[in-house]
């Protein structure tokens, strides 16, 4: 598809609304990832852009071209599975052949088309690709043929590796869309700072401002952070803390008893209790164990204005 345009697209399932306002494009050469839970309406969004389904409201352009009521076999889509499925009683190249029989290709036009995929896909050397090599490939070939290309995953790794922008979703609504760093720095929600990466989410109780920034008043204690917030949460990310040499001061210094801890490999995962409450830490290193006490320091810039959510 070249570029992609949906408008106030929605839907419904009796009373249930699977898709509510979606309202994006995609530009020409684009990739974008739809992310988010089992549930909130990925696949209903995509099989209403390929056209197998209709929307309740809204509308889909393609190329500046109106084909809300286009059938899939006549908009220049294709889709596949998200868990990459195939069919298990044919071969990989009749599992490639499928989509050319059902468009009812000739055989020699079907043959030459299946013979440069396969070299293309080089699938000659390679039948059974591992999942990131896949991935690869795919971003690949959707670079080199500028391809205009919307993936729909629950996976964020995938999702942040692979995408020029990701969409995330929650209960049928578009939360955030946004490159995939700036997700990751600046999430709108709760909800998109828990699912991109880790996040400890926290009340604001109340705020003051300061000749610079703001102090606000959280259950962990007050904290100074560099702008102000508008919605009802802040959050800051477990690997910001900076682990403090006894008897430093520092603005935003917290004592944290461990309460768990895991070594994963290249840092090590902790739960620390902090006034009362129990949060997530992760550091390159840790020689304290369960029950004793260390001291960290957040940064202004680390603690993040969080906005009302779906
Ligand atoms: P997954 O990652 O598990 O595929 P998803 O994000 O793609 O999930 P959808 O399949 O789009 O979610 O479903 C969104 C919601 O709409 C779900 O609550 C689902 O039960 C409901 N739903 C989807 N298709 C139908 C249908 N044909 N009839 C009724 N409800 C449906």
């Amino acid at each position: 598809m070249s570029g992609l345009v949906a408008q106030h697209i929605r839907m419904e399932f009796g009373t249930h609304t699977a898709v509510s306002d979606a309202h994006f494009s995609v530009a020409e050469g684009e990739f974008v990832t739809l992310l988010g839970p089992s549930g909130c309406g990925k696949t209903t969004l995509l099989k209403i852009i390929a056209g197998f389904l209709a929307p309740s409201a809204g509308r889909i352009l393609m190329g500046g071209v109106d084909v809300t009521d286009v059938p899939p076999e006549a908009r220049d889509t294709a889709m596949c599975f998200q868990s990459y499925a195939l069919f298990p009683h044919l071969d990989v190249r009749a599992n490639l052949e499928f989509g050319l029989r059902q468009k009812r290709v000739a055989h020699a036009e079907r043959s030459r088309r299946l013979d440069s995929v396969i070299a293309q896909l080089e699938l000659g050397a390679h039948l059974a690709k591992l999942r990131d090599q896949v991935r690869i490939e795919i971003r690949r070939i959707q670079r080199t043929h500028g391809l205009t290309a919307l993936y729909v995953t629950h996976d964020q790794a995938e999702a942040l590796s692979m995408s020029d922008r990701i969409f995330v979703m929650n209960r049928g609504v578009i939360e955030q869309e946004a490159a995939p760093e700036v997700l990751y720095h600046q999430p709108r929600t709760a909800f998109v700072a828990d699912f991109i990466g880790a996040a400890n989410i926290l009340p604001v109780l109340d705020q003051q401002p300061l000749a610079e920034g703001s102090l606000v008043r959280t259950p962990m204690g007050a904290l100074t952070m560099a702008g102000t917030v508008t919605g009802p949460a802040i959050a800051w990310r477990p690997e910001r803390a900076r682990i403090l040499p006894p008897g430093a001061r520092a603005v935003n210094a917290f004592e944290a008893r461990i309460t768990d801890r895991a070594f994963v490999g290249d840092h090590i995962d902790l739960q620390v209790e902090i006034n009362g409450l129990i949060q997530r830490l992760r550091l390159p290193h840790c020689p304290q164990a369960v029950g004793e006490v260390l001291r960290f320091a957040l940064d202004l810039e680390d603690i993040l204005p969080l906005e009302q959510g779906a």
